[in-house]
């Protein structure tokens, strides 16, 4: 691989930037679940070609795949097909997806787990040999090492990784995009990575609305804190059309560690309980499909009965006998180590007592929900040389590990091929250095006379916004147009701020370019939540102005694009598609 140093140049303040150009045939941003499994496939089908990482943090321990996994929650378990599977992804989404992309990436669940199991994850089996299921489409892993397996595969494939390196924005040529841009948070050079083709694969957005949790617990969220929604801000920046940020995702999660819930609920059959011990989904919410109801409804009953008085609410776990709390600790430890030592320090013990849960604060992905990137069957974004996998990638839904697997596989398969037909472009050089000064503008700031603004301080004032105006948790979710006005208004006042904010080291311009990214995002998920007058998938979009699904007008896609000139964002409206035939409404 081609490495040429280019000169340093220097920066005010004292500052010195170093720069190192890299070129690659493909490079891949962000070294997770996708980008892993595209890096792989690459170098086997392509093995010509030359592959690259970018990655924020160490592909060894990095993104939702950091603290391990217990299930992979989308697999066709014997019965089921494809076809079944859009048909249940398409109810528990509220009839809106793109079936041509679910029905896609189901097709290779297979190709991928069997993939990943001879890499060495252990996947549970029953005694002739199958895996073991948890549920309709989940079945159970061993997987606290799932991401240094991943991590080894890539490394033994031949892939050059750029840990620490934390992208900023595409390299573009004539609206193809030939690379990026990205600063080492080690050495604090900036990368300049040129490329035939670029898959964007960096997870999805956190962090845009206050977390559950304050001071030095504020980034023990659900999601992964350090996805900031980096591929999500470049493609808005670069003029990328966006898709559904509407459909943001609030999880159910276990009060204060914020683990996961499926482990307790698909793991020992635990139903949902109110302060009165009323399984009130199967009651109060049995007209929306009670236990069974679409994911959205089974958060939004439970917002329910806490906005109504009638919380805390819990998974009732007091059946389980002693072997099962063993088992149900042993499959925390494999993916949330920190829900055991909870419970621990608090001497709990969840067959006597119930499980209290708590919604999150909204988060925006196109694993569990489907915001993102507006892709075609092979993942290419609207952009030329650009593709997109896993949460970064919008319109299919119900994702999860193997759905990105698949996703990275079919990113890669085509930009395997592309880069087979294209030649090198080079990108543009002034707009380079104008990048170079965008990106360490706050570290020139630092240690000027005026104090500046600091990365948490504009934090806090977008995750007021966004709580306040956009349906954060303590509105319980819900919004109208009004307030969505005001947010709006209050997020384009942001920007100004952005000239003073300042950062002491490294670590620290990389909280800046977090909260930077993260502003793009959060004014256009507003927009989205604009344009979509009804209400879709409460709880995740709750228009108390338009508190009903209106399937006439409303079952398509809304669609966004950023002109990368003048800022101003354009809404669309993409058509649904139904290719499987059958009931919308029935799984
Ligand atoms: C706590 C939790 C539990 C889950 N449990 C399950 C489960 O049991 N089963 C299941 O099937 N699914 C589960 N999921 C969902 C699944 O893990 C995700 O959908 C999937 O891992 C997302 O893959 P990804 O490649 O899109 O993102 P990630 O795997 O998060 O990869 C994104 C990568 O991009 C990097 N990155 C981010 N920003 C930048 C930047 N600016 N520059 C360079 N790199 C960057 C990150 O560091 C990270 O390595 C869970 C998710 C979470 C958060």
């Amino acid at each position: 691989m081609k490495r040429e140093l280019s000169s340093a140049s220097q920066v005010s303040m004292g500052h010195t930037v170093n720069r190192e150009t890299v070129e690659t045939d493909v490079l891949i941003l962000g070294g997770g679940t996708a980008g892993c499994l595209a890096a792989t496939e690459l170098r086997e089908r392509f093995p010509h070609l030359k592959v690259t990482i970018m990655e924020k943090a160490h592909i060894d321990r990095s993104g939702c795949l950091a603290g391990g996994m217990n299930a992979i929650n989308a697999y066709l378990n014997p019965g089921e097909t494809p076809e079944s599977f859009v048909k249940y992804v398409r109810f528990d989404s509220c009839g809106l997806i793109r079936e041509d992309l679910v029905k896609s990436q189901s097709e290779l669940f297979e190709y991928c787990v069997k993939k990943v199991e001879r890499w060495g994850l252990p996947i549970l089996t029953d005694e002739k040999g199958n895996y073991v299921p948890r549920g309709r489409w989940n079945i159970k892993i061993n997987g606290e090492s799932l991401k240094p397996i991943l991590a080894k595969a890539v490394r033994d494939a031949g892939v050059q990784i750029l840990n620490w390196t934390v992208a900023t924005n595409y390299l573009t040529r004539d609206q193809r995009v030939v690379g990026a841009t990205g600063f080492s948070i080690r050495n604090g050079k900036l990368y300049i990575v040129k490329a035939k083709a670029v898959i964007v694969a960096t997870g999805g957005a956190a962090g845009l609305y206050r977390p559950n949790n304050t001071h030095d617990a504020q980034h023990k969220t659900w999601y992964s804190p350090y996805n900031t929604g980096a591929g999500y801000a470049m493609g808005i920046r670069a003029g990328a059309e966006m898709t559904s940020f509407e459909m943001r995702y609030i999880a159910l999660r276990t009060k204060d560690a914020i683990a996961p819930t499926g482990t307790i609920a698909l793991g020992v059959n635990a139903p949902q309980i109110n302060g009165k011990g009323e399984k009130f989904m199967a009651t109060r919410y049995a007209h929306l499909g009670g236990d069974s109801a679409p994911t959205p409804y089974r958060a939004y009953g439970p917002i329910m009965e806490l906005k109504e008085g009638r919380g805390p609410v819990y998974l009732d776990t007091r059946h389980i006998n002693s072997e099962q709390v063993k088992k149900l600790k042993a499959a925390f430890l494999d993916m949330y180590p920190s829900q055991v030592l909870y419970w621990l320090s608090n001497d709990f013990d969840p067959s006597k007592e119930p499980v209290e849960v708590q919604l999150t604060e909204p988060y925006i992905v196109g694993g569990h929900c489907q915001a993102g990137y507006w892709i075609n069957i092979d993942r290419q974004t609207t952009l030329e040389g650009l593709y997109a996998a896993g949460d970064v990638a919008g319109g299919a839904p119900y994702k999860f590990v193997s759905g990105c697997w698949a996703e990275g596989v079919i990113a890669a398969r085509a930009a395997g091929k592309y880069v087979d037909q294209v030649q090198r472009v080079e990108p543009d050089i002034e707009w380079i250095d104008h990048e170079q000064e965008r990106v360490f503008h706050p570290l020139h700031q630092h240690g000027r006379t005026f104090s500046g603004v600091r990365a948490d301080e504009v934090e806090s004032r977008l995750q007021k916004i966004m709580e306040e105006y956009a349906g954060g948790a303590s509105r319980y979710y819900e919004m109208n147009e009004a307030q969505l006005l005001v947010a709006r208004k209050h997020l384009a006042q942001l920007p100004s701020q952005l000239d003073l904010i300042v950062a002491e080291d490294l670590h620290d311009l990389m909280k800046v370019h977090e909260i930077l990214d993260r502003i793009d995002v959060a004014q256009v998920l507003v927009e989205h939540l604009l344009h979509r007058r009804e209400t879709r998938w409460p709880a995740y979009q709750t228009r108390m102005d338009f508190p009903e699904r209106d399937d006439q007008n409303w079952l398509k896609f809304i669609n966004s694009r950023r002109d990368p000139k003048t800022g101003g964002i354009t809404m669309l409206e993409r058509p649904y598609e139904q290719l499987v035939p059958g009931d919308r409404y029935k799984p």
